[in-house]
């Protein structure tokens, strides 16, 4: 393997203070020095402060580092340990792709080596981000306690987005945006619905207070839902008590908004959707569909599960079963994740070679079926004979059936473009989504997951069992 020539070094401190916290300058000069022992030059260190990889919030040195692997600028990568580097390993896959597809083989860390070219190095590299996402889980518990505090003190929570109608302290009301939250909700309460608001804030250029996502109708619907307009605190979907910021409503403005809400929600008689991924996995035994099925055991409690069901019509097996819960939690997660990944937005500029084919496409058809048509009106004039006319007609008749059958397998991918690196925002609303929004937000990006077989047994579901195809 020959030396590499334009490594990247990362280098990411993280924000918990109380465990190894190694200083970024600590770490780039034991990186620099692993270089300069091996005889590796380094083209770019890439440094993200004070952000935890496994908080899930972007870290935009590593996503540079990401872009530049890419596109083929960086051939090899150095860190100090491979907790700096990812601590989900859905992300891990993710990084692992892209050395992949950018032909990066060596991946090295201070206390360890990846050759990612081969089999073992993967599979270190897997259980190292494996590992580290479970000491993370275990500091969340301490994190989690200073939120709760944080929650009962009345402060403000969520991620780093400011609440619209909110400075970014998420407490001084910024009134240019509360004025337009009280025309959304009288207008809203006089009938009008999210979609058609979300459609009119767009419409007006008034900018999500991200800046960067379009509105939606459920952004609007979140936004207009939350007591947190009314100036009361949530924590773990409860409300347990008045926040410290000014409301922009008052309570009793927010329970009518709620009633509402139910009053649209009981209008629609929809049976409700109980499988977020119906249709939408597949058997590793057979390649069938897998069926949603619940078990119900001798006291009566459910376990919701996804069924590889014995059928010779569909050639199903009959022999893989899977929890739905965590299976449900994982895609999801994947998906979210692949909102905000560079790969989606390539996938989308790649989309709009595709929306040019179509284009093509659809004159092809035209020409074709006025062909069609104009031998149809020759052979009315009698200017051709029967024969002649169905021997002209079936090669138009066979372009016209592929054209159509191309056209059809195309799918429309407008919705994507437009929840594209929304997978934060999406993420913090997504638990007031209901299911059919949910299963539409996912069947946009995955066209299907194929579910290995498990160990007999097993306690908790093994990710590597999930293997999504994507769609874009
Ligand atoms: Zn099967």
């Amino acid at each position: 393997m020959s030396k590499p020539s334009s490594a990247a070094i990362y280098a990411r401190i993280s924000s918990d203070t109380t465990g190894e916290g190694l200083g970024v300058q600590r770490q780039l000069e034991d990186c620099r020095k692993l270089a300069a022992d091996r005889g590796w030059q380094v083209a770019e260190e890439y440094v993200d402060n004070d952000i935890s990889a496994y908080s899930g919030k972007i870290r935009p040195a590593y996503q540079r580092m990401l872009q530049d692997m890419a596109a083929g600028l960086r051939d090899a990568v150095i860190m100090y340990n491979s907790d700096r580097l990812t601590r989900q390993p859905i992300e891990l896959e993710e990084f692992i792709r892209v050395c992949d597809q950018a032909g990066i083989e060596q991946v090295a860390s201070v206390s360890a080596d990846f050759n990612i070219g081969t089999d073992d190095g993967l599979f270190n590299l897997r259980i190292m981000a494996a590992f580290a996402a479970k000491e993370s889980g275990r500091k969340s518990a301490r994190q989690k306690r200073q939120i709760q505090q944080r929650a009962e003190a009345g402060l403000p929570g969520g991620g780093s987005t400011r609440p619209f109608g909110y400075e970014p302290d998420k407490i001084t009301i910024r009134e240019s945006e509360a004025t337009i939250v009280r025309s959304l909700v009288d207008r809203f309460l006089a009938g009008e619905s999210t979609r058609s608001l979300a459609i009119w804030l767009n419409d007006s250029g008034i900018p999500t207070s991200s800046g960067t996502a379009r509105w939606a109708s459920q952004t609007v619907r979140g936004m207009l839902r939350g007591p947190r307009l009314a100036g009361l605190r949530v924590h773990q979907g409860a409300i347990i008590g008045k926040g410290i910021w000014q409301p922009i409503i008052s309570e009793e403005v927010h329970a009518r908004i709620l009633a509402e809400f139910d009053k649209r929600k009981t209008s629609q008689h929809r049976a409700p959707r109980r499988y977020l991924l119906s249709g939408m996995l597949r058997c590793g035994n057979c390649g069938a569909k897998l069926n949603s099925a619940a078990k119900h055991s001798a006291t009566r409690s459910e376990t919701r599960r996804y069924v590889c069901t014995a059928d010779p019509r569909t050639g199903g097996c009959g022999r893989l079963t899977v929890v739905a819960a965590p299976v449900e939690e994982w895609l999801t997660e994947a998906v979210l994740y692949r909102l905000d990944s560079p790969d989606l937005a390539a996938a989308l500029t790649g989309q709009a070679h595709e929306d040019a084919e179509r284009d093509a496409l659809m004159e092809e058809l035209q020409a074709d079926r006025a062909q069609k048509d104009e031998l149809a009106r020759m052979w009315a004039n009698r200017e051709i004979a029967s024969a002649d006319w169905k021997s002209a007609r079936e090669p138009i008749e066979v372009r016209i059936a592929a054209t159509e059958r191309r056209l059809h397998q195309m799918q429309g991918t407008e919705g994507v473009a437009q929840i594209a690196g929304t997978g934060d925002e999406i993420r913090a609303s997504w638990a007031s989504l209901n299911l059919e929004r949910q299963s539409a937000i996912i069947k946009a990006l995955l066209d299907f997951a194929t579910i290995k077989p498990g160990k007999r047994g097993a306690q908790s579901l093994d990710p590597s069992r999930v293997v999504p195809t994507w769609r874009l």
